[in-house]
């Protein structure tokens, strides 16, 4: 009997057809269930989403196309799946057949029926084949007083769990012996550990493989992020699902694999802003995370040293109305020692235009003459930020952005961070032909110079000379140099490290005793409410780099050059005290109204004119401003993004707010129409595109 399916297929956003399209099918197909069907002049993978929607009297059933085929070799996926599917698309303001799609595995895209029962053989084959590791399983540390105590916890309570710990307090450990438990007591089940960048995987994917894979074999662990082939992504995926990989390890993107068994769901660094997918759904991994272990009656457990004000709101404790169970390991591992001492220079002392002030370079000097390492933080690469000609005041702007060129001496070029249009350097200015061209500012590049400069007599315990080493976005552009360059420093043959904030996460550094923090004044007094919780943490993060070794972690120091020593910021930093700077910025968000005390969705527009991409906004705001004022939610003006034009493109944003989260939703889905259709009205011609990003992390 003929049969009607909804199906969601990869539609274009924002495009007239958003919602699932309705084919029939000679054999019943329950929800979940892959398929290949016709769309266009094309055929396309899509998901079946509801089995007989019903009769629908918009459609002539005899226009309605067949499903060409279904890839019945794996199962369907599941109904938390979808749910979850449904819930971001919702959420996020995007259509079910995007999200979707884009959560399988692109290979999966291109598959025939008959092509992946003969991959889905092929892996069996080799999963039968495959000796178990020899390797007997490392076993597991014997846990600390404190990471006994949140084991314990984690496993006496329903949660959601956040667990705050020092950098070096162990939580990896705690990580690993939650997921072991689990596994232990359910052969079924699965857990899924997230961090926040593909480079901290490999190290985290060894040890979790180096402790599973001998207990449940080489398959047991799988990582799922953008570095990974596509035929490596399809198999991690299709083990996952098929329930044969216990663990998934991966960045935000896994947080939408099928895992049948999901169990637990551990999010690692979770207050790092790259769980945040800032393109298409700009969903948030940690939030959905959270969300999804309530759909799959699963445990969710958030990590952090410095956690997000939003998470450490939700983990006060429940008679304030708390969600989240607190777990707090303050305590360094045994060896590891104090953390650093934070000394702050106060730069309204030190001379002029020093970028080193005078003591913290003799502590780098004594710390070489030791034979130990110092990391050297400046959040901006390149040399510097601009050329500058003296003498008619030519800067060297980018003509398609509303930023200056970065001056890239390595290559003599001037080269735009933000649309990538690079040129040679001009040996003359372009304005006034003046030869004597300036550099204003430095970036890493500068730095990591003029360091091997000031260094350049100093000599190492075995009175070779020093090595000074810069690791930035442009030094690690080719696939392994990052992974090579960290292994120099760790081999010891850097003494002093220059880096971005690239280098202040995760890793383990063993011989670092010294960690400075050139300029951080910048993010004090920006605009972005957010950027003092980011500065604490990148700072408290980077001072966790330092004195992870046992034999001279004494001496281990964070210094701070600042023209503000007495800010809080720097104060809570000096005591390594998250909470108190967690509460001084919370009574500063609750008094302004700001997250987490309410809600907030940023809508952008582009087109050529500024003029035309505020119209758009103003216009859309308009057609609503009554409800949103009955409805409890604040329409701000259209106003210009702060990085106003990238590539010559005019970009415009509007701030939606309120102090309920489900009152903004409601409005959000109501306004998408209308937001479509202003598109069509005059004052819109021009319009490029528009998007709605529901809890914004940069405003
Ligand atoms: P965090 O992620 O909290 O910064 P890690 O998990 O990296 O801390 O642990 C810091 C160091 O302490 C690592 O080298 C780890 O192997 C070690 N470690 C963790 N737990 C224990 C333990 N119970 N006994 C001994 N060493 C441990
Ligand atoms: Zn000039
Ligand atoms: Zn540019």
């Amino acid at each position: 009997m003929t049969q009607y399916l909804s199906v969601l297929v990869q539609t274009p956003a924002h495009s007239a057809v958003s919602g699932p399209l309705t084919y029939r099918s000679e054999a019943v197909l329950s929800p979940g269930t892959l398929v290949r069907v016709p769309l266009g002049t094309r055929e396309t993978l899509g998901v079946v989403w509801v089995s007989d929607p019903g009769a629908n009297p918009a459609l002539d059933s005899g226009k309605i196309r067949s499903v060409s085929s279904v890839l019945d070799a794996i199962a369907p996926l599941g109904e938390s799946w979808q749910q979850l599917v449904a819930f971001a698309a919702n959420y996020y303001q995007r259509s079910a057949g995007e999200v979707a799609l884009a959560a399988l595995p692109p290979q999966l895209r291109d598959l025939t029926p008959l092509q992946l029962a003969r991959h889905m053989k092929r892996s069996a084959k080799q999963a039968a084949g495959a000796e178990g590791s020899s390797a007997p399983a490392s076993p597991p540390a014997e846990l600390s007083a404190e990471q006994a105590q949140a084991v314990a916890a984690f496993h006496a309570q329903a949660g959601p769990f956040l667990l705050f710990g020092a950098t070096g307090s162990g939580k990896t450990e705690v990580y690993l012996q939650c997921v072991a438990q689990l596994l232990a007591s359910d052969p079924q089940a699965q857990a899924m550990v997230m961090v926040p960048e593909i480079n901290l995987t490999p190290q985290l994917e060894a040890r979790f493989v180096a402790r599973f894979a001998p207990l449940y074999g080489p398959q047991a662990v799988v990582a799922m992020h953008s570095g990974m082939t596509p035929a490596q992504r399809l198999k991690a995926w299709l083990a996952a699902h098929a329930g044969v990989a216990r663990i998934m390890l991966g960045t935000r993107m896994a947080v939408f694999a099928s895992m049948p068994g999901l169990k637990l769901i551990v999010v690692d660094e979770e207050h790092d802003p790259s769980y945040k997918q800032q393109e298409g759904a700009r969903y948030s991994a940690r939030d959905l995370a959270v969300y999804r272990a309530r759909l799959d009656r699963a445990k969710v457990l958030l990590g952090s040293a410095t956690p997000s004000l939003e998470s450490w709101h939700h983990s006060r404790p429940a008679s304030e109305g708390g969600r989240y169970v607190r777990l707090e390991m303050p305590s360094r591992i045994g060896a590891l020692a104090a953390l650093p001492q934070v000394r702050r220079v106060d730069m309204n002392h030190q001379p002029k235009r020093a970028v080193f002030s005078p003591p913290l370079l003799d502590a780098i000097i004594q710390r070489a003459e030791r034979g130990e390492q110092s990391m050297i933080l400046l959040n901006r690469r390149g040399y510097a930020p601009v050329l500058n000609c003296s003498a008619c005041d030519w800067k060297s702007q980018c003509p398609h952005c509303s930023a200056f060129r970065v001056f890239h001496k390595i290559d003599r070029t001037l080269r735009c961070h933000h649309c990538g249009f690079t040129e040679r350097v001009p040996r003359a200015c372009p304005d006034c032909g003046n030869l004597d061209l300036e550099t204003v500012g430095r970036g890493t590049e500068r730095l990591e110079e003029h360091l091997a400069e000031l260094l350049v007599d100093v000599r190492r315990p075995n009175q070779q000379p020093l090595r000074v080493a810069r690791i930035d976005a442009d030094t690690t552009r080719l696939k392994g140099a990052l992974e090579s360059q960290l292994a120099q420093v760790h081999a010891g043959e850097v003494d002093v490290l220059v880096g971005t904030q690239m280098i202040a996460k995760g890793h383990d550094f063993r011989r670092i005793t010294l960690v400075a923090a050139i300029n951080p004044d910048g993010a004090l007094f920006s605009s972005d409410f957010r950027a003092g919780e980011r500065l604490f943490s990148l700072l408290m993060q980077a001072a966790g780099r330092a004195g992870r070794d046992a034999d001279i972690s004494a001496a281990a120091e964070m210094w701070i050059q600042t023209f503000h020593p007495q800010h809080p910021l720097f104060e809570a930093l000096k005591r390594h005290d998250y909470p108190a700077f967690a509460a001084q910025q919370l009574t500063e968000r609750a008094q302004a109204g700001l997250p987490p005390f309410s809600f907030q969705a940023l809508v952008r527009a582009e087109a050529r004119t500024q003029e035309v991409a505020q119209a758009f906004l103003a216009a859309a705001s308009e057609r609503v401003s009554a409800t949103a004022e009955q409805v409890n939610v604040t329409l701000y003006p259209p106003v210009p993004m702060s990085m106003q034009r990238v590539a010559n493109v005019e970009r415009a944003q509007m701030l939606v707010e309120s102090p309920s989260r489900a009152a903004l939703q409601r409005f959000l889905a109501a306004w998408h129409e209308v937001l479509h259709a202003t598109r069509a009205l005059p004052q819109a011609k021009g319009l490029m595109r528009w998007s709605i990003d529901v809890d914004p992390l940069a405003i």
